[in-house]
C-alpha cells in the first residue's frame, strides 16, 4: 500500500506485532528530509480556565508580537499575531461555531472552570474535532481512520470525560452531524494515541520544556517508535512571515542512512529517558511494550548500571542527545549538499548546530 504522501521516498506496510508503519522505499541518507506535512487539526494546549491568558497566536501559535496584537471581533478572548492569521481563523480553526461553543464553555459559570485542566483541553480538542467535521466531513473521516489503543475509547475515563463534555457542546451541535458521545468517546482515544506536541521556545533558564499546541499529523503519525529512532521530528514554529501557515508543518528528517526496505521510527519522547520511565509512558499512553535493541538490554540492567559501555546504544545517546542546558532535544544532521553527507548537526529542539567530529 502507498503512503499518501507526495514522495517516493516511503511506502507504508503492515509490520509484525506493530500495525501500520513507514518503510523506506529506496536508500536514503542521514539528514534527508523524508516527509512535511501540515496538520489535519491544531489546538491551544492552554486550558480554557487558564490563570493567564496564551501569549501566543490562537491560529498559527507564534509568541505574539507586543504590540498590534488582534482579537476575535466576537469574544475578544482569542487573540491573532496578524490580521492574516485573524482572517484566516475566523474561516477555519476560530469559525463563528467555534467561537460561540467556546465563549459557552469559558463562561466564568461553567461547570468546567471546577475542572481539572485534563478534562479542559479535552474540550478544547472535541470543540475543534466537531469543528473540523462540520467544516469538512471527509477531515472527519481522516481523523476517525487513525488508530488508538483498542478498547480505550471505553476506558471510564474517556467515557465520564466524553458525556461530559458531549452534554456541555450538544445544544450548539447542528443535528445533522449526529454527534453523540460515542463519536467524543471515539475522538478522544485517537487524540491520545496520535497528537504531536508543538513545544513552548527553548529556553536555557527553564521553565521546564512545555507545551504550546498539540497537532494531529495523519501521515507522520504512521511512524512507529524506536528507542534508537532512525529519524526525528523537526518543527519550526517560530519563524516565517505572520500568516505563512506553513510554520506548524512537521519535518521528519533522519538520523542515520536508512536502507531501502528498513522501517523508519521516531521516539514519541525525548530519547534519553530510562528504561522504566519509557517503559511507562509507553504502556500508559500508548498501549504496547517496546522490544526494540535498546530496551531488550537495559531490561537487564540494574539501575544506573552499564552507563558508559560501548554498546551501540549508548554511543547513538552520547552523539545524538543535545547537551545543552535544559534541553536534552535530539540530533539530526542538515541535509546532505550535493549527495555529500552534511557534518552540522542540528537539534531539534533548541535549535543549536553543531560539528560532527565524529565523522
Ligand atoms: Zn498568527
Ligand atoms: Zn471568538
Ligand atoms: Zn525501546
Ligand atoms: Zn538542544
Amino acid at each position: 500500500m502507498a503512503v499518501p504522501t507526495s514522495t517516493t521516498l516511503l511506502k507504508m506496510e503492515n509490520i509484525p506485532n506493530k500495525g501500520r508503519g513507514l518503510i523506506a522505499a529506496q536508500d536514503l541518507k542521514a539528514g534527508q528530509i523524508i516527509l512535511t506535512e501540515s496538520p489535519l487539526l491544531l489546538y491551544s494546549a492552554s486550558p480554557l480556565f487558564s490563570p493567564s491568558p496564551s501569549p501566543y497566536c490562537h491560529h498559527c501559535f507564534r509568541t505574539l508580537p507586543p504590540s498590534q496584537i488582534f482579537s476575535c471581533p466576537s469574544c475578544s478572548n482569542y487573540l491573532f499575531c496578524s490580521q492574516k492569521c485573524l482572517s484566516i481563523a475566523l474561516n477555519s480553526s476560530h469559525s463563528s461555531w467555534t467561537c460561540q461553543t467556546l465563549s459557552h464553555l469559558q463562561n466564568p459559570a461553567s461547570p468546567l472552570s471546577e475542572k481539572p485542566s485534563q478534562l479542559q483541553l479535552q474540550a478544547r480538542f472535541i470543540v475543534a474535532a466537531y469543528n473540523l467535521a462540520i467544516r469538512t466531513p471527509s477531515d472527519l473521516q481522516a481523523l476517525l481512520s487513525l488508530h488508538s489503543i483498542p478498547n480505550d475509547d471505553e476506558s471510564d475515563a474517556i467515557v465520564y470525560a466524553s458525556k461530559f463534555i458531549h452534554s456541555l457542546i450538544s445544544p450548539f451541535c447542528p443535528p445533522h452531524m449526529n454527534f453523540s458521545p460515542q463519536l467524543a468517546a471515539k475522538l478522544i482515544a485517537i487524540e491520545r494515541a496520535n497528537s504531536f506536541c508543538l513545544m513552548e521556545p527553548y529556553s536555557p533558564n527553564g521553565p521546564q520544556r512545555s507545551i504550546k499546541a498539540y497537532g494531529i499529523y495523519q501521515r507522520t503519525t504512521i511512524c512507529n517508535h524506536d528507542c534508537i529512532p532512525n529519524a526525528c521530528r523537526f518543527d519550526y514554529v517560530e519563524t516565517g512571515e505572520p500568516g505563512d501557515e506553513h510554520n506548524t508543518d512537521i519535518v521528519l528528517r533522519l538520523i542515520k542512512d536508512v536502507s531501502a526496505g528498513s522501517e523508519i521510527c521516531i521516539s514519541y519522547f525525548r530519547i534519553n529517558k530510562d528504561y522504566s520511565t519509557r517503559k511507562r509512558i509507553l504502556m500508559e499512553d500508548f498501549g504496547f511494550v517496546c522490544e526494540c535493541d535498546r530496551c531488550k538490554i537495559e531490561a537487564n540492567w540494574n539501575e544506573g548500571e552499564n552507563k558508559d559501555s560501548d554498546l551501540p546504544h549508548v554511543i547513538f545517546l552520547s552523539k545524538f542527545v543535545c547537551d545543552k542546558v535544559n534541553c536534552a532535544g535530539t540530533l539530526a544532521p542538515l541535509p546532505p549538499k550535493d549527495g555529500e553527507k552534511c557534518n552540522v548537526l542540528e537539534c531539534n529542539f533548541c535549535g543549536n548546530l553543531k560539528v560532527d567530529s565524529t565523522t
